[in-house]
């Protein structure tokens, strides 16, 4: 095995696919200015969760290609004074009380680069005078230090509940590796969870639903593995996220070339349905509507069909607000001619996913330019594919 093979297997990332994310995003245009911030509420359990995105230079591992499904979005670096003015601004528009308020940059809220020291304590600040039960952060689990909890809650009031979200997206290694380029470690997730928790501090893990190359059943099952084994190692809470198709994504390109769809939101139902319900009201769902105010941030979002449509958004809306196993049963006996034909595409015959992988490996290496590198520095990658056929994964 070839040195940069093993220093990228080390950080749990994927040669390959940082270099075709990096080239499918380098067409990419830089966030607008005109849009330092974001927010929107909907109903969960607790009342109404408010949602805080402010505008950063963007997530780190983006920058090293990131995530295969993920475009948060690069902008040029805003000044400390406009991340926190941008956060004001957002925390001034809601206009109903907020019972859970997550704040989140274009990446990791505890990442020093990403959002500097000053600003993240002024921010901190902000979040403390505001009147809510709970405060969530979004970040990447190798920011959660000793220090960082500790400066999180030393600035918030006694008695409020502090959270952190984890996009642990997958259980299985080698999904994280081949599919996602998730980098980072599983073992790097426990770590972070237990951390967590010594500080009072509960830990959400976001997993997807439809990541690259793997089939609708092969999904499903990923992501049902995924939520009961996180609740069972250091997640309080699982959230479940339908994958839509971004554009300067992997998964756009594949969706451009017909090797890829957005998960049906039947398949959102079954992974709901394949969890015991005494882990229900641990289990929440989130986009699985788009809230894009622009069709040049999404080219496909997860759906079933215009038939059913609004009542099936409408009784996810309920889950999302009730968690409650009765609204997922109504939803799985829910009778409509899309649901038969999703319940059917299930069946459909597949190739082994690691043949599937390498085959696609090989596909976009032609298109993009990096089959040399396949055929060269690539072989030790291709092997480590391989594995999974093999029953040894090397992830
Ligand atoms: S999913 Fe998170 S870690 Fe991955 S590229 Fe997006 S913001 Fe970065
Ligand atoms: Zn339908």
């Amino acid at each position: 095995m070839n040195v940069t093979i093993r220093k990228q297997q080390e950080d749990g990332s994927n040669i390959f696919l940082s270099r075709l994310m990096g080239i499918i995003r380098k067409p990419r245009s830089q966030l607008s200015v005109d849009q330092p911030f974001f927010n929107r509420i909907e109903r969960v359990t607790a009342g109404n969760y408010g949602e805080v995105w402010f505008r950063t230079a963007g997530c780190q591992w983006d920058k090293r290609g990131g995530c295969t499904m993920c475009n948060y979005g690069t902008s040029p670096s805003p000044s400390t004074g406009a991340m926190v003015e941008s956060v004001k601004q957002a925390l001034a528009a809601f206009d109903q009380p907020i019972s859970e308020l997550m704040v989140s940059p274009s990446g990791s809220m505890l990442d020093p680069v990403e959002v500097p020291q000053e600003a993240r304590s002024r921010i901190y600040s902000l979040i403390a005078a505001f009147p809510t039960s709970k405060v969530l952060l979004e970040t990447r689990s190798e920011w959660i230090t000793e220090e960082h909890l500790l400066e999180l809650c030393a600035s918030q009031p006694i008695g409020r509940q502090l959270a952190v979200e984890i996009g642990l997206e997958s259980i299985d290694p080698w999904i994280r590796r081949f599919c996602i380029n998730k980098g980072g470690s599983i073992a790097d997730f426990v770590r972070a969870a237990k951390l967590a928790h010594q500080h009072g501090v509960e830990v959400y893990a976001n997993v997807c639903l439809g990541t690259a190359f793997l089939s609708p059943l092969e999904a499903i099952e990923d992501a049902v593995v995924t939520v009961i084994w996180a609740l069972k190692n250091g997640a309080d809470h699982a959230v479940v996220f339908p994958l839509h198709v971004k554009p300067y994504t992997l998964l756009d390109t594949l969706y451009q070339r017909d090797a890829y769809a957005p998960p049906s939101l039947w398949s959102l139902v079954e992974v709901l349905r394949r969890i015991e319900p005494e882990l229900h009201s641990k289990v929440e769902i989130a986009w699985y509507r788009s809230y894009y105010d622009t069709d040049t941030k999404i080219h496909r979002s997860p759906d079933t069909c215009p038939v059913c449509r609004e009542d099936v958004l409408s009784q996810l809306d309920q889950f999302r607000a009730n968690q409650s196993t009765q609204t997922i049963t109504t939803l799985s006996d829910y009778a409509c001619v899309c649901h038969g034909r999703w319940s059917d595409s299930l069946a459909a015959n597949t190739d082994g996913l690691a043949k599937r992988v390498e085959a696609e490996y090989y596909r976009l290496g032609a298109e993009f330019g990096l089959d040399e590198w396949l055929a060269t520095d690539g072989i030790g990658l291709i092997d480590a594919i391989r594995s999974r056929s093999r029953g040894i994964i090397v992830a």
